[in-house]
């Protein structure tokens, strides 16, 4: 049965069933690093490519290919593929189709680490990142060249949180044979970034996927709705023969199997060649978090709005940065939000950085922790931690002034929530 409603694919999407050997109902942890071929020929086809099946852990695996398949039909695309962290997702989107000399467009609005990913060690592959501000989509236009590879954007980003223009970037890349690729990490269930045009999504599951802040991972999810072939020279990781696989021509290779080009090059060549899959154990700690997302998100948004409209309304704050109160442009692009704006949350105290510092060290429940997305609230300064990093210019182009918060509301009751925050605003 093919579901369409995320409440159900969270529990029952993807391939897994029931365990083939126990019937265990519960997805198995299969702690192995490697797989029993049937015969020679079995083992010959599967290195072939000419059958899909499990050969070596680094490179794919039942448990995660268990998340894998869940997180493919919730996000609508065709297959997917998990690692080590968030990073390592984000960092395989841009190797799988960038070779030295290329170039992409991300948005100014991203996450710290992927920022200093983008503006300084890719830099060592010879790959350019050029950043542009979406609040001008054609401004992703305008900076692109024949080199220029892929967009990337964070559907909710933070410190500013005004949602991606993700539809009119996505329409105008595809005239131009350019992918989009959305990091959805912080509005999972509240947008589905592939309906919206782009061609690949990824996410840390480390934050709402998990939701319960045991483990690291990432994932990358292929849309299977961006016709790689069609565009030839600006795609040549995917079609020129590839020297590393008997000068396989990815879209070519793997046509048969389904649309999957993109994702399956990111398996067999990336993963193969640097490693960093996500470790069996951690798949199966994010199917857990995964089956009572859909819930958990409700109810993280439900608070968020709460808390907004709370802290909008205290005589200590200056200023409240979450969608639910954004106007204009920001709140037509926040409309794009199906069922909720999202848990995260900025806000300035009228008396500056030190009032803002002392507010986080009087928290009682709240954590004070460098994460976002946990089931727990959750509290940051990100100009002195997540984003000190970057240069005062860069921060300031990401939206990080001196005396932000940060909140990540969590699922506790609104009640306990509030009252922690009056207590340490006090
Ligand atoms: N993308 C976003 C939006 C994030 O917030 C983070 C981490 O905070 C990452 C990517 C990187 O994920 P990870 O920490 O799992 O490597």
């Amino acid at each position: 049965m093919a579901y369409t409603k995320p409440e159900t694919i969270a529990l029952h999407g993807g391939s897994h069933r029931a365990d083939p050997t126990a019937g265990s109902v519960a997805v198995p942890i299969h702690q192995t690093t490697s797989f029993q071929f049937q015969d020679t020929g079995h083992a010959s086809r599967l290195f072939a490519l000419q059958e899909l099946g499990n050969i070596y852990s680094r490179i794919m695996n039942p448990t995660c290919d268990a998340l894998e398949t869940r997180v493919a039909a919730l996000e609508g695309g065709v297959a997917a593929l998990a690692l080590g962290s968030g990073q390592a997702a984000s960092t395989f989107c841009v190797l799988n189709l960038c070779e030295a000399g290329d170039n992409i467009v991300s948005s100014t609005n991203i996450y710290g680490g992927t920022w200093n990913l983008f503006a300084n060690t890719l830099k060592q592959f010879g790959i350019e990142v050029r950043f542009v501000d979406p609040a001008d989509p054609a401004a992703f236009r305008k900076a692109s060249d024949d080199r220029t590879r892929c967009w990337y954007g964070e559907t909710l980003p933070n410190p500013k949180l005004e949602v991606f223009p993700i539809a009119e970037v996505a329409a105008m890349g595809r005239e131009m044979g350019i992918p989009l690729i959305m990091d959805n990490t912080a509005a999972p269930i509240i947008c589905k970034p592939l309906e919206l045009g782009a061609a690949v999504v990824m996410h840390s599951t480390t934050k709402w996927i998990g939701g319960h802040g045991t483990s690291i991972g990432g994932i990358v999810i292929d849309g299977g709705n961006f016709d790689w072939e069609a565009w030839g020279d600006r795609f040549p990781t995917l079609n020129k023969p590839d020297p590393s696989y008997h000068g396989a021509v990815w879209t070519q290779a793997v046509k048969p199997l389904g649309p999957i080009a993109y994702i399956i090059r990111m398996r067999t060549c990336l993963l193969r060649d640097i490693g960093a899959p996500m470790a069996p154990f951690n798949a199966f700690m994010f199917i857990q978090g995964l089956e009572t997302l859909p819930l958990r998100v409700e109810r993280h948004n439900e608070n968020a709005v709460k808390v907004a409209k709370y802290l909008a309304g205290h005589p200590k704050v200056a200023k409240v940065i979450h969608p639910s109160l954004a106007t204009g442009e920001a709140a037509r692009r926040a409309a794009t939000l199906k069922g909720g704006y999202g848990s995260l949350l900025g806000f300035e105290l009228k008396a500056g950085v030190e009032a803002g510092k002392s507010f986080i060290e009087k928290l009682k429940m709240f954590y004070h922790v460098a994460n976002i997305g946990d089931a727990r609230s959750l509290a940051i300064h990100p100009a002195t931690t997540t984003h000190s990093q970057l240069s005062v210019e860069e921060q300031a182009m990401a939206g990080v002034t001196p005396g932000y918060v940060r909140l990540s509301i969590g699922i506790e009751h609104i009640d306990d929530i509030l009252a922690d925050l009056e207590q340490a605003l006090a």
